[in-house]
């Protein structure tokens, strides 16, 4: 902590990221240390890869994210949030690289420990509690508009305080985020809400698509371009759904196969995928996803795969043997 302090103050222009696709922890995680080093008369650069889901766009100062970087000379350091590996940040992955002083933030176990500095906490609910620790301890100030951020990171990470992860510390960050003016019924709107009709077509189509291993305990949901094509959605609008899959009775693993839309086509039958998988809390999916080549936490984690569809259902169902 003390190093990344250090390393904080003397740098002038800052480029902060999180992960691609971005789920509610890697945009607040972003939005709020870029506002606090703003408080800190930091220049900063607030970047990701994906446009930012429609459901988090209320969040204060969400059009400083950019979708573009300079070259890597412009910054004295970079701020790496949520992200278990480098490349995770997507296309300004070599631009970061280059940076003299990258310092990795991440709650993901298995972080691969990339970059100068680490603040790695596999305990901590979200990317955004650490934030919270770290603006603390930089003495910067916590506003509403940062406070919206935290408590919305914290409020998704944990799948509204039910997932594993709900710790001590979300309660009680949550808590002082809304002693300084977070409204949690606003958040919730926005966040959980109002879907649009597409989105809830889509979610009957991954319903329709579910399939359970012999034994019941393994259920497999697959969305395909085409699904998204018909409902007029886009991957954003699949989050949360492999929840419905998990809550099975007696399914102990979900995954939820979803097509990609740049996927490699080389034939019409080898297509890329990533695959999400979540855990009742009896099985580590972090280290089956580990073994395709991705990452997660225990109870949920995720890789990208090019294979045929067929294959890799099969190869998804095969692991219920091993349950
Ligand atoms: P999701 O299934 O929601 O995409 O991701 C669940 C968890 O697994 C997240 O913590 C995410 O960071 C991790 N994860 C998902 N996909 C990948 C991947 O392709 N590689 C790695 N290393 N982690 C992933
Ligand atoms: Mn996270």
């Amino acid at each position: 902590m003390d190093e990344i302090i250090t390393q904080i103050k003397k740098a002038q222009h800052l480029l902060l990221a999180s992960h691609c696709d971005p789920d509610g922890d890697a945009i607040s995680s972003l939005l709020a240390m870029g506002l606090a080093l703003d408080k800190l008369n930091k220049k900063v650069t607030l970047y990701n890869a994906s446009p930012i889901p429609a459901v988090y766009r209320f969040l204060p100062a969400v059009e400083r994210i950019v979708r573009h970087t300079e070259k890597a000379a412009t910054y004295d350091a970079a701020l790496i949030l949520d992200c278990g590996h480098v490349s995770r940040v997507g296309e300004a992955y070599s631009v970061v690289s280059q940076i003299p002083v990258i310092i990795n933030i991440d709650h993901h176990i298995t972080n691969n420990r990339f970059g100068h500095i680490q603040l790695i906490d596999p305990d901590a609910s979200s990317t955004a509690e650490i934030v919270y620790r770290l603006i603390k301890a930089l003495n910067a100030p916590i506003n509403k508009a940062i406070a919206t951020s935290i408590y919305t990171g914290i409020l998704t990470d944990t799948g509204s305080f039910r997932f594993s992860n709900t710790n001590q510390a979300a309660f009680a960050i949550s808590q002082e985020m809304v002693q300084n003016g977070v409204k949690p019924y606003n958040v919730a709107q926005h966040v959980f809400g109002t879907y649009s009709l597409g989105r809830i077509k889509l979610l009957n189509l991954a319903l329709d698509s579910i399939e359970i291993s012999d034994n019941g305990k393994l259920s497999v949901m697959t969305l395909t371009n085409a699904m998204f094509e018909e409902t007029g959605t886009q991957p954003e609008d699949v989050d949360g759904i492999i929840n419905y899959a998990r809550r099975i009775e007696d399914v102990k693993v979900a995954a939820l196969i979803q097509e990609q839309k740049n996927g490699g086509t080389n034939s019409d039958k080898l297509r890329n995928f990533h695959v999400s998988l979540r855990s009742d809390g009896t099985v580590d999916v972090a280290a089956i996803a580990g073994a395709f080549g991705g990452g997660g936490h225990s109870n949920a984690a995720g890789f990208q795969v090019e294979m045929s569809m067929a294959k890799l259902k099969s190869e998804i169902i095969t692991l219920s043997n091993d349950l």
